[in-house]
């Protein structure tokens, strides 16, 4: 079992990469089962059904825009979110839907068609919906399942009750350095004398070429530096949602270059990589265009901590370098978000916000450590530490919106990612948890949660906090 680099990172919109994403993603192979069916034609009317988490946070985490849109034909990694959000609007208006892939139109009430089954959770994983087509006589032409197993990825469910788990996972034998936890690809990089962003990236081009795989690569970050600058650059007071959230990464980025002496200065950089997570997240929260890495939620972390080493530690240097560096730190954070996705769960629905927060600052620690130099088992042990200090945090979005606490959480974890690596390069690699044990522990921890603390917003703060 293997993920390709690009399972990992997932160019998407925003607010999150399970609730929008994957059902956006789920309505395009819907649309797909239908033309390879032959039955698109007859369809008269669509019906979605939203389950567990999808339908307790579903609104605010903009399910319903993304089953929409999915079914319009937008597709995450190329829709423009403005122009699907007015494609949506005209749906609701109208109670009218084109179909995308050349299917008619039909018939489309949201209030009726788009049902949120708030006390059902379907067995198989905590985000399930279901996607029916009709014909003129009502009568059933196609449906299906399809499971939102995190950071965008989707399972239908032949794909989910079916070993392994993973349908989209390439063929062991077709990937050059196969691992299935840290212990392995420590062991395999030993052997063949690589370093950990070189395995992956030899693995990575069992999917594509080497030019290919660069310039997904440089994609990946350009999507990234894009969502960061828009969120710094950006000129609305208020994040939609109606909690009155105010986007605050202008502000703290404007501060932090202006600060100056002891008791603003010495925090420039820190103040500086708290904007740069801050501003993307205000980005995803916005429905913005976002890079999953490894959700929408965490979409921050890696960006600021990489923002660190391009705009802050290496803003000098030419082209070609920055390159290197950006390639190494996404291909090692990828190999770090492969064994949590393989041996745990990246969704918060399953492991709560250590799943989300906790990953992205495993990987982000473990990418920064490869490019200050760190050896291949001071990577694991950064990615470690990054983990070790997340376990048991509770997902409990406040409204249901992924906002508060999920914003303030990325500059979080791109503080503690800095902080883990700098912890693993002062020493010789040698610890006492290894990335293994603390990914396992995650798991139990996660098993044990209460469901109210996995995306249901039902627990924690969302339980708590009183807003108007
Ligand atoms: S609390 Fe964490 S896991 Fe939950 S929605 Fe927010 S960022 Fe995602």
């Amino acid at each position: 079992m293997y993920y390709s680099v690009f399972e990992v990172f997932r160019i998407g919109v925003g607010p999150s990469s399970s609730h929008t994403v994957g059902p956006m993603t789920a309505a395009n192979t819907f649309l797909a089962e239908l033309g390879a069916q032959g039955v698109m034609g007859d369809v008269k009317r669509v019906r979605a059904r939203l389950y567990g988490s999808l339908a307790l946070t579903g609104v605010g985490h903009a399910t319903d825009f993304a089953v929409i849109a999915g079914l319009l034909g937008e597709v995450p990694e190329d829709t423009d979110p403005l122009i699907a959000h007015q494609r949506v609007a005209l749906v609701r208006n109208t109670k009218t839907l084109q179909l995308g892939c050349g299917g008619p139109a039909v018939d489309f009430d949201p209030v009726e068609d788009l049902v949120f089954h708030k006390d059902k959770f379907l067995a198989e994983h905590p985000n399930g919906m279901l996607l029916e087509a009709f014909d003129g006589d009502g009568a059933t032409l196609h449906h299906n399942a399809y499971f939102s197993i995190g950071g965008g990825a989707v399972l239908d469910r032949a794909a989910i009750t079916s070993e392994p788990r993973d349908g989209a996972e390439v063929d062991v034998r077709a990937v050059r350095y196969p691992f299935a936890n840290a212990a392995e690809l420590l062991a395999q990089c030993q052997r063949h004398n690589l370093s950990i962003p070189d395995l992956i990236w030899q693995n990575e081009l069992a999917y594509q070429d080497e030019d290919a795989t660069r310039q997904r690569l440089l994609k990946v970050w350009s999507v990234m530096q894009m969502s960061l600058d828009r969120g710094l650059s950006s000129t609305e007071e208020f994040l939609p949602g109606g909690l009155k959230v105010r986007r605050r990464a202008p502000t703290l980025y404007r501060k932090a270059c202006e600060a100056t002496g002891k008791r603003t200065g010495d925090f420039r950089a820190m103040d500086t990589v708290s904007a740069f997570a801050i501003a993307v997240n205000e980005e995803n929260a916005s429905g913005g265009k976002v890079v999953t890495a490894p959700t929408n939620g965490s979409a921050g972390v890696i960006p600021a901590v990489l923002g660190y080493v391009t705009r802050l530690m290496h803003a000098d240097e030419d082209q070609a370098e920055l390159e290197r560096y950006i390639t190494r730190f996404l291909l090692t954070s990828a190999g770090i978000g492969m064994l949590y996705k393989k041996n745990a769960s990246i969704s918060a629905a399953e492991m709560g916000c250590q799943g989300e927060i906790g990953v992205s600052c495993s990987m982000a620690a473990a990418g920064l450590a490869a490019v200050l130099g760190a050896s291949n088992a001071q990577i694991e042990n950064a990615a470690e530490i990054g983990m070790e200090h997340n376990l048991g945090m509770t997902c409990d979005p406040i409204g249901g919106l992924v906002q508060v606490p999920c914003i303030e959480r990325n500059s979080m974890g791109a503080m503690k990612a800095i902080n883990a690596a700098r912890l693993a390069m002062a020493s010789d690699g040698e610890h006492l948890v290894s990335l293994d044990a603390v990914i396992e522990t995650m798991r139990q921890t996660g098993q044990d949660l209460q469901s109210k603390y996995k995306e249901t917003s039902t627990g924690g703060l969302a339980a708590t906090v009183v807003y108007c």
